[in-house]
C-alpha cells in the first residue's frame, strides 16, 4: 500500500464511509484534476460524473475561477462580517439577488448547505415569533427530501439510512409523501395523473396551517433521496398552497442551484417565488464552502426594529462571507457569462436525454429520470413489481466498483446509479460515459 495512503487510513476519517471497508478498498489518492477528469497518483483519469459531490460546475482547474481566487488573495483572506464588510461578499450578493427570483431581495451568508438551511428555519421560525403568531412553530417536509446533515435539518430529512440512529434527538415536523412518479404514492401512472400527490400536503396544510411556520422542499429534484424527478406543476401547487395558508415556502436549492437543471435555479421552471432560497453546492463550482440564504424585504423587516424591541437574528458562523470564497463565487458567475453556459447545456442536454433512453431496455432499470445535466437510474430486483434490491445486496456499491476500473466514478445512492454532470461536460465525453456505463449495467450479476 502507497505510504500516503497507510497514513490517511491511520489518521482520517471519512465521511459517509464504512472505515472498515477501506481495509480492501482503499480511497484513491488524486494528485491533479483537469475538466472533468482527476487524475490520481499513477496518472489514472477518472470522469467526475458526479461532479465531486454536485458541486463543480464548470470543470475543475479553471483559469477564470482560479484568476478571481489569486487576486482577492493579494488583499486578504477573511475578515470578521459583522461590523466590517467588504467587496467580494457586497457584489457577490448583489449578484445572488439579481440571478435568483425577483421577490428576493436580502442575503444572509454562511458556509455550507446545513447552514443555509438552518438559517432559513431560524429566520422564519423567528419572523413568526416577531409578528406575534407565537404557534406557527412547526416545519413541514417531504418524506425523501434532504436538508442537510445537522441535527435541525436532519429533522426535515426522510433518508432513512442516514437518520435512523439519530432519531430520538430530532424536534417534530410534520412529512407529507414525495411526488416520486416511479413509485407514486397514489398507485398513478405518471403519462395520466392529475398531480394527486398533492392531496395530502393540502390537507395537512388546510388543518394544520396555524402551527406551521414553514414548508421546505427541493425544487424539482429531490437529490440525496434518490434523485427523484418531479413535475414543475407540483412546485406550483405547493407555493400556491403555502401563500393561501400563509406559510413561508423555504426552496432548498443547495444542489439543484447553478445551472444544473438547465436553468440557473430549478424553481424557475414553476416560476414560483418562494421566501426563501438556500443555495450553496454549485456557488463555487466547487472550490471553496460558501452559503447563501436569501429573503423577501417583507421578512428583513419583521426583524427591522428598535434594539431594546429584541427582534436581532442572533446566528452566525465564524467564516460568514469568507472574502476568497465569494471571490471565487464571483469568478464562477462570471464563467456561466463568458463561455455562455447555460445555453450550451440547453443544447445538449436533450441529446443526453435521448441517449438514457437506451438504458431503459435493460433488465435491471426500472427507471430511468433525468433533467438537465442530472440522471439516475433505479435498479431493481424485478423490474415488472419494481421490487428493489435489499439493501445488504449492495448493488450500487458493484456498479461504483466497476466503474472505477473503467475509470468513471458511479458514486450510488443505495440502489440508484445517477450522473451529476459537470456543465462543461463535452459531446464525446458524455458519449464515453455513457457508452461504458451500458455495457457495465448491462453485464452486472444480480
Ligand atoms: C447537500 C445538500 C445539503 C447540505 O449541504 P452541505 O453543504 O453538505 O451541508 C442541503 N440540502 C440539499 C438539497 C443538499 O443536496
Amino acid at each position: 500500500m502507497n505510504k500516503w495512503i497507510k497514513k490517511d487510513l491511520t489518521y482520517n476519517w471519512h465521511p459517509y464511509t464504512q472505515m472498515k471497508d477501506c481495509a480492501k478498498s482503499p480511497p484513491i489518492l488524486i494528485k491533479r484534476a483537469k475538466g472533468i477528469k482527476l487524475y490520481d497518483d499513477k496518472g489514472r483519469a477518472y470522469c467526475d460524473t458526479i461532479s465531486s459531490w454536485w458541486c463543480n460546475v464548470h470543470g475543475h482547474n479553471h483559469p477564470t475561477i482560479n484568476k478571481a481566487i489569486n487576486k482577492q488573495l493579494k488583499d486578504f483572506g477573511h475578515i470578521l462580517f459583522a461590523g466590517f464588510t467588504h467587496k467580494p461578499a457586497i457584489k457577490l450578493a448583489e449578484k445572488l439577488i439579481e440571478i435568483t427570483p425577483p421577490n428576493l431581495k436580502r442575503v444572509f451568508f454562511s458556509d455550507n448547505g446545513s447552514t443555509a438551511v438552518e438559517v432559513a428555519l431560524k429566520m422564519s421560525y423567528q419572523y413568526w415569533q416577531n409578528s406575534g403568531h407565537k404557534d406557527k412553530n412547526k416545519f413541514v417536509s417531504l418524506d425523501y427530501g434532504y436538508h442537510g446533515d445537522t441535527i435541525g435539518t436532519m429533522s426535515l430529512s426522510g433518508v432513512d439510512l442516514f437518520n435512523r440512529v439519530f432519531k430520538p434527538l430530532f424536534f417534530k415536523a410534520y412529512k407529507s409523501p414525495s411526488p416520486y412518479c416511479y413509485r407514486c404514492p397514489q398507485g398513478k401512472e405518471k403519462s395520466s395523473c392529475a398531480i394527486e400527490c398533492i392531496k395530502p400536503l393540502e390537507k395537512l396544510l388546510k388543518t394544520k396551517h396555524k402551527t406551521i411556520a414553514a414548508f421546505i422542499i427541493e425544487p424539482l429534484l429531490m437529490a440525496a433521496g434518490g434523485m427523484i424527478i418531479y413535475p414543475p406543476q407540483y412546485l406550483k401547487l405547493a407555493a400556491r398552497l403555502c401563500k393561501k395558508y400563509n406559510i413561508h415556502l423555504i426552496l432548498d436549492e443547495v444542489a439543484t442551484g447553478f445551472g444544473r437543471t438547465a436553468k440557473m435555479f430549478a424553481c424557475q421552471h414553476a416560476k414560483v417565488e418562494p421566501d426563501f432560497i438556500c443555495v450553496s453546492k454549485g456557488i463555487t463550482s466547487g472550490y471553496l464552502p460558501i452559503s447563501a440564504t436569501l429573503t423577501t424585504n417583507k421578512i428583513y423587516r419583521a426583524f427591522y426594529a428598535d434594539y431594546q424591541k429584541q427582534k436581532t437574528f442572533y446566528h452566525g458562523h465564524t467564516y460568514t462571507a469568507n472574502a476568497i470564497a465569494c471571490a471565487a463565487a464571483l469568478g464562477s458567475i462570471e464563467v456561466f457569462r463568458k463561455e455562455d453556459t447555460l445555453n450550451k447545456v440547453n443544447k445538449l442536454a436533450p441529446y443526453f436525454h435521448k441517449r438514457l433512453e437506451e438504458f431503459r431496455k435493460l433488465p435491471l432499470v426500472g427507471d430511468v429520470r433525468y433533467l438537465g445535466m442530472v440522471a439516475a437510474l433505479e435498479l431493481v430486483k424485478n423490474k415488472k413489481t419494481k421490487k428493489p434490491f435489499d439493501f445488504k445486496d449492495r448493488i450500487g456499491q458493484k456498479v461504483y466498483k466497476q466503474g472505477l476500473k473503467q475509470g468513471l466514478i458511479l458514486r450510488p445512492l443505495g440502489n440508484i446509479v445517477y450522473f451529476y454532470l459537470p456543465l462543461c461536460i463535452k459531446r464525446t465525453e458524455l458519449d464515453q460515459i455513457l457508452a461504458k456505463t451500458l455495457t457495465l449495467i448491462k453485464n452486472l450479476k444480480k
